[in-house]
């Protein structure tokens, strides 16, 4: 099969992040299996959602990770063209179908270079490594990048997370936290406002000490260059409460989102955060005994990316993806969560992250020949012996 027939049947399996994704991890697993290569799942708790990885090559540490995710975002509001899920040819040198770019185009050229790969004399193995639930929250990368550190005697070195690039490696990332915070205050006529608790004043007040500590952040010079913006950013993007003007809200919610640069640790925001909130509990329950601040995690966090240009994995993606400038992004992706297992990750890809998510996405095909190049010179460094 082509890259371009394996993109078109990758696509047409409309599997949604949060969505059971067994139909095309069993496609990918019969299709890799074929070539006499034995895969292994790493299912979910209820069965209906699993990761897959294998070995191609000798169990020898040292060996390359090629990670991607199966889940694409919904197409629902969006205004399509084509069918989405139906890898259409417009003859304009693109291919469009949702995931064509996010990212079944890298998995495509993993599953196109699989001949070339088990008939190569690799001295050092390749992996795939194809998670789920990724466009939810990078949810399945955790434990999948555990599971190949663990179920292997030997040790992967590097990790691709094929997230489209441009084929322009990334090797930093900022980390994500999206959380909740339920403000329970007292209900009670407007005019009351200094008997009572305000769960929208009180929330108000929450969110500007977040907008603060961000500014002292900045002011206190922690700053990343590689990063725009360079600094860590909190942001508030929805918030709820309240029913009428002339009544005190007893109810407010905020939820926000911390993309951290890698000096800047999310615990230690978040604890920051806490302390400052049992510190009005404490003060506010003198007026309302059950006055409370609860803040909860939207997502799980995604840990940041911090691959340092020193790293092997750095001169290896320049060769091979035949980029040499590196880059940084403030987008969620499996990256860190490989270099958190001791994996030098890098993010690098073919499609442009601009046509992710959208309507009418697509890849260019130019981008999946470049894919391809990347594949080839990867199993001509991965066959010679100078690659420590
Ligand atoms: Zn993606």
């Amino acid at each position: 099969m082509t890259v371009e027939n394996i993109l078109a049947k990758l696509v047409s399996f409309p599997v949604l992040g949060g969505e059971s994704n067994l139909s095309i991890i069993h496609w990918i697993k019969e299709y890799i299996e074929s070539y006499g290569i034995t895969t292994t799942l790493v299912p979910n708790e209820e069965g209906n959602k699993a990761s897959l990885h294998c070995r191609i090559g000798p169990a020898i540490d040292g060996g390359m990770i090629l990670s991607g995710h199966t889940d694409v975002v919904p197409v629902k509001g969006q205004e399509w063209t084509t069918d989405p899920f139906k890898l259409t040819d417009k003859g304009d040198g693109k291919l469009y179908g949702r995931g064509s770019c996010d990212m079944k185009g890298f998995v495509a050229c993993c599953l196109a270079a699989l001949p070339n790969m088990v008939k190569a004399d690799l001295k050092k193995p390749v992996y795939f490594a194809f998670s789920y639930d990724e466009e939810i929250g990078c949810l399945a990368g955790p434990e999948l990048a555990q599971a190949i550190k663990t179920h292997y005697n030997e040790t992967p070195k590097y990790a691709i997370i094929g997230e489209p690039s441009l084929m322009e490696p990334i090797v930093g990332q900022k980390g994500i936290y999206i959380l909740e915070t339920y403000v329970n205050g007292s209900a009670g006529h407007s005019s009351r406002i200094k008997q009572e608790v305000s769960a929208i004043h009180e929330a108000m007040r929450l969110i500007l000490w977040l907008e603060n500590k961000m500014n002292r952040l900045i002011e206190d010079n922690r700053l990343d260059k590689r990063f725009h913006p360079p600094h860590s950013s909190i942001h508030v993007g929805q918030v709820n409460g309240g029913i009428a003007p002339n009544v005190i809200a007893d109810k407010a919610y905020f939820y926000w989102d911390l993309r951290t640069i890698p000096m800047d640790k999310t615990d230690t925001i978040v604890n920051e955060f806490e302390a400052y909130c049992r510190e009005r509990e404490q003060e506010l329950r003198q007026v309302f005994p059950d006055f409370k601040i609860k803040t909860i995690e939207n997502h799980p966090p995604v840990i940041h990316l911090d691959t340092k240009e020193t790293d092997d994995v750095v001169d290896l993606i320049k060769r091979i993806s035949g980029n040499s400038k590196l880059n940084t992004v403030a987008y969620g992706a499996e990256a860190g969560q490989f270099a958190a297992e001791g994996f030098q990750a890098v993010i690098c890809g073919p499609g442009s992250i601009a046509q992710a998510h959208r309507a009418d996405e697509f890849i260019a095909k130019d981008e999946l020949v470049k894919g391809m190049e990347m594949m080839n010179k990867l199993i001509t460094e991965l066959s010679s012996t100078h690659l420590q």
